[in-house]
């Protein structure tokens, strides 16, 4: 079995074989690990119970951060949505922004988050999957397809640019996270595969040239609000694709465009705190935390 590195023939594949790109893909991953189809999906099933705790963990932590930059920000949030007076947001939307931010507060915090694609982006994928499942009753089955899609779009993106602030900025981290997430969506809500892609895509494009500049190199500010902003990113680039809204520019050159921006963008942009926020004159008054 040939590995799969682009979005254009993991298409042909899904085409020629009429399956559903988890399904594609679990097999691939299953062969080049030389384990089951079962045990890949009992990887992501781990996976996604550690992503079901760290949205719990995220919501049951209070108090301050060591930095004194955050804290207790996923509970102003879940407030609101408690008591949810004119809001824009329906609940789906107030659950989803809810536990993108308490996930990444939680790895602020240094506790048991999945790296998807990056510790960063950790509350991306955890709060779309979770959110979708808890108000629309998807089973644990259909969760793990969604993961698989999610992973199959970071897969083939990682294998075209390095999934790094510190390379490519934060459109390589969150904006790549976001990307997954939309395709995640798209398989959850029984789109087509081009739709799954074609969400990926119109997330990813959307987010090209955002920067990496953490406050006193801590992965906080703005780290732990843009989960929150990049999850519901994702789910507006579902519903365009899922609407039948497509990236007038392919896929693959998408990515190839980002990387291009990554290498473009100025290294004092890239996770070193040397520009952006990070050198802001309240940036500079925060102490890093040992
Ligand atoms: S700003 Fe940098 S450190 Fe923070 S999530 Fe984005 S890439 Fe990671």
């Amino acid at each position: 079995m040939k590995n799969i590195v682009t979005f254009q023939r993991l298409l042909e594949e899904t085409r020629s074989s009429n399956k559903r790109i988890y399904e594609v893909f679990q097999e691939l991953e299953s062969y080049m690990l030389e384990r089951s189809i079962e045990d890949v999906r009992q990887l992501m099933k781990r996976n996604l119970n550690v992503m079901a705790a760290s949205v719990r963990d995220g919501l049951s932590h209070y108090g301050p951060s060591p930095s004194g930059m955050s804290g207790e920000l996923a509970q102003k949030i879940l407030r609101r949505y408690q008591n949810p007076n004119k809001s824009a947001f329906n609940p789906l939307l107030g659950k989803i922004l809810t536990y993108a931010v308490a996930v990444s507060e939680e790895n602020q915090r240094m506790g048991r988050v999945v790296a998807c694609p990056t510790a960063g982006a950790c509350g991306i994928m955890p709060s779309v999957l979770i959110a979708y499942a808890e108000e629309y009753g998807f089973n644990e089955e259909e969760q793990v397809n969604a993961l698989i899609t999610a992973g199959a779009i970071g897969k083939i993106i990682a294998q075209q640019m390095e999934l790094a602030g510190a390379v490519g900025g934060c459109q390589a981290e969150c904006g790549v996270a976001s990307a997954m997430a939309a395709g995640a969506v798209v398989e959850l809500m029984g789109g087509t595969n081009e739709q799954i892609v074609h969400a990926a895509t119109l997330a990813l494009k959307n987010i090209m040239g955002l920067v990496c500049d953490p406050v006193a190199g801590l992965v906080e500010v703005p780290c732990i609000k843009r989960n929150g902003f990049l999850a519901i990113h994702a789910v507006t680039a579902s519903e365009m694709a899922l609407a039948g809204v497509e990236s007038f520019i392919p896929p693959d050159e998408v990515v190839k465009a980002v990387k291009q921006v990554g290498v473009l963008m100025s290294p004092l942009l890239k996770e070193n705190s040397e520009g952006g926020l990070a050198i802001t004159e309240t940036a500079k008054k925060v102490v890093p935390q040992p």
